[in-house]
């Protein structure tokens, strides 16, 4: 901890505590006490820590070749396409490394559709996009964001942009009736997970994609964190039964091991781009391509949607019974959810204290549960999605102490 704050940007404040293993549900710290992680590395561990079978796949393309650039073709990356466009059902995918890379590649194909397919003016093309949003940290994404630790004291920041409240409908409707013609693309996550796990209503996916058609405006989904069977659906969007234009995926599609991000599209959007117009030097790399195909079957081959929609509703009923002054709220959809926290302060005697989410996931750790809060007040809980039944139960007990602990 003193290394990194001696020689590390300070640019995150970790909860204290020092990793040093995982195996599935697990981490253990450098003395050796283990954790439940209800984290999941933001949703990038879905299948679990350090999993034998894509671990295998990481190692032997290792042993065989690790990274070739798109100049030369090989022979990891035409079988990772083939099984990603039969997976998901759309026609291509192109290749990124980040989730914000991955947002970029959607907001660049989207443009550059609007600019071919719609015939909009090169300088007039516009992304409508959410208030409350997360889509990462390049600064054409943190344009998006109505966060001003995001933004605040980067600008210049990237023209184009139209942001609308999120769960709204009729101002996306507002908006594409007076300038639908020069908009490319509706851009949403369909659960706003950095927001705090917020929920929209059912049909708002569906509803906004009806509306973007009316208008040939592209629905790009953001589903970095909530794909990949994390809401108890291989795709959250599918929830609201919506097939996006475009998809974006990242964070688990790397099974947790290497960071792999794409574009899903069909070849009407997909196509507009040509060679030496977009990529990226690792994107798609052998590794990559062999951890993916193998992250994928391991979260069909273990029933990891089945399983998510499954402990998630027992989470939900569980916290749910809890009674405790600092609980606002749960939500989530799967094994995405959170508890919205209201800090309170406890008397002991003449002393006071104020206890804030952040106090919470400090008393949760020490009892052997890894959540970390986000926007001060809502603690995510979000665990690799092999969890079994008896561990979840094992863990909800320890949130549970730890809430009642509070006002003792
Ligand atoms: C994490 C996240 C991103 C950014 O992914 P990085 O790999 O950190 O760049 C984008 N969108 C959503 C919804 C995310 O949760």
């Amino acid at each position: 901890m003193d290394q990194e704050e001696r020689y590390g940007a300070h640019n995150y404040h970790p909860l204290p505590v020092v990793l040093h293993k995982g195996k599935g549900i697990y981490v253990w710290d450098v003395e050796g006490k283990r954790y439940f992680d209800f984290l999941s590395s933001y949703s990038a561990v879905n299948q679990g820590h350090c999993h034998p079978r894509i671990v295998k796949a990481l190692k032997d393309q290792a042993d065989v070749l690790c990274l070739t650039s798109r100049a030369f073709y090989n022979d990891a990356l035409c079988e990772y396409e083939q099984f990603i466009h039969e997976y998901f059902g759309y026609d291509r995918v192109l290749p990124m490394n980040t989730g914000a890379e991955g947002v970029e590649t959607a907001l660049k194909l989207a443009r550059r559709w609007g600019a071919v397919k719609k015939g909009i003016p090169n300088d007039k093309i516009k992304v409508i996009c959410c208030e409350g949003n997360f889509h990462g940290r390049t600064v054409t994404v943190i344009t998006m964001s109505n966060d001003p630790s995001s933004y605040d004291k980067y600008g210049p920041l990237t023209p184009g942009f139209i942001r609308i409240p999120y769960n709204n409908v009729e101002a996306l409707k507002q908006v594409l009736d007076e300038c639908g013609d020069e908009v490319c693309a509706f851009i949403a996550e369909p659960i706003q997970g950095e927001a705090g796990v917020f929920v929209p209503d059912d049909g708002y996916l569906k509803q906004c994609y009806d509306v973007c058609h009316a208008h040939n405006v592209l629905l790009i989904v953001d589903e970095v964190q909530t794909g990949i069977a994390r809401t108890g659906r291989m795709l959250c969007s599918e929830h609201d039964g919506v097939r996006p234009d475009i998809v974006v995926l990242g964070k688990a599609l790397g099974g947790g091991v290497l960071p792999v991000s794409a574009c899903l599209a069909d070849d009407d959007i997909m196509l507009n781009i040509r060679p030496g117009e977009h990529g990226s030097t690792f994107g798609g790399f052998p590794l990559a391509a062999r951890v993916a195909v193998e992250a994928l079957k391991v979260v069909r081959d273990e029933h990891l949607v089945e399983n998510a929609e499954k402990m998630g509703r027992i989470f939900r009923e569980e916290i749910k019974k809890i009674d405790s002054p600092w609980i606002v709220e749960v939500r989530g959809r799967g094994l995405l959810n959170a508890i919205v926290t209201k800090p309170l302060t406890v008397h002991h005697g003449s002393d006071e204290k104020l206890i804030t989410a952040w106090d919470i996931c400090l008393r949760m750790m020490d009892k052997g549960l890894l959540a970390k809060p986000t926007h001060d007040d809502i603690i995510r809980f979000a665990p690799p999605l092999c969890i079994k039944e008896e561990e979840l139960r094992e863990a909800i007990g320890i949130i549970k102490s730890t809430f009642e602990e509070l006002s003792a």
